[in-house]
């Protein structure tokens, strides 16, 4: 898949508010924003999008998207779309419970170390993802200035 090698990857969290899995969500964010892949990714405020701010909508339009949801109903991931951005991974974080049966995660205000454990792991498989996409992107921006396959290995 062909990204924006020039933009950042947009890490957009549900909102989830009294829930644990949209504490999990936005943690998940920070963590991958702010601590692994902070020089490739970046965070937005849903509300903005959510609420049709024209500089909100043209952002996500213009880089690749991660959306990362508490639950099934899909907001994030649905409103990236809805104002035109492309959602290239969607996570839902119910289902990072299916591997931690009986975990507990804490409250929707305070995250409990089972909370924490699957925040890391969350994050940790997205930020891989998007230091790969990164790295594919760069190779194929240097193919697209004249490099050699051989060279951008
Ligand atoms: S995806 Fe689920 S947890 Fe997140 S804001 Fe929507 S309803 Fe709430």
């Amino acid at each position: 898949m062909q990204m924006n090698a020039n933009r950042k990857i947009i890490v957009m969290p549900c909102s989830g508010i009294g829930k644990v899995h949209g504490l999990i969500a936005r943690e998940v964010t920070y963590a991958v924003t702010d601590e692994m892949a902070p020089a490739n990714a970046e965070t937005l405020c849903l509300a903005l999008l959510v609420s049709g701010d024209e500089e909100a909508k043209a952002k996500v339009r213009e880089a690749d998207c991660i959306a990362i949801d508490g639950c099934p109903k899909l907001c994030a991931a649905k409103n990236v779309e809805m104002a035109g951005g492309k959602v290239i991974r969607s996570t839902r974080v119910v289902d990072a419970f299916k591997n931690h049966r009986g975990a507990e995660p804490g409250t929707a205000t305070t995250l409990a170390d089972d909370g924490w454990k699957i925040v890391r792991e969350i994050a940790g498989d997205i930020a891989d993802r998007i230091c790969c996409q990164c790295e594919s992107s760069l190779a194929q921006a240097r193919l697209g200035d004249g490099a050699s396959a051989e060279e951008v290995k």
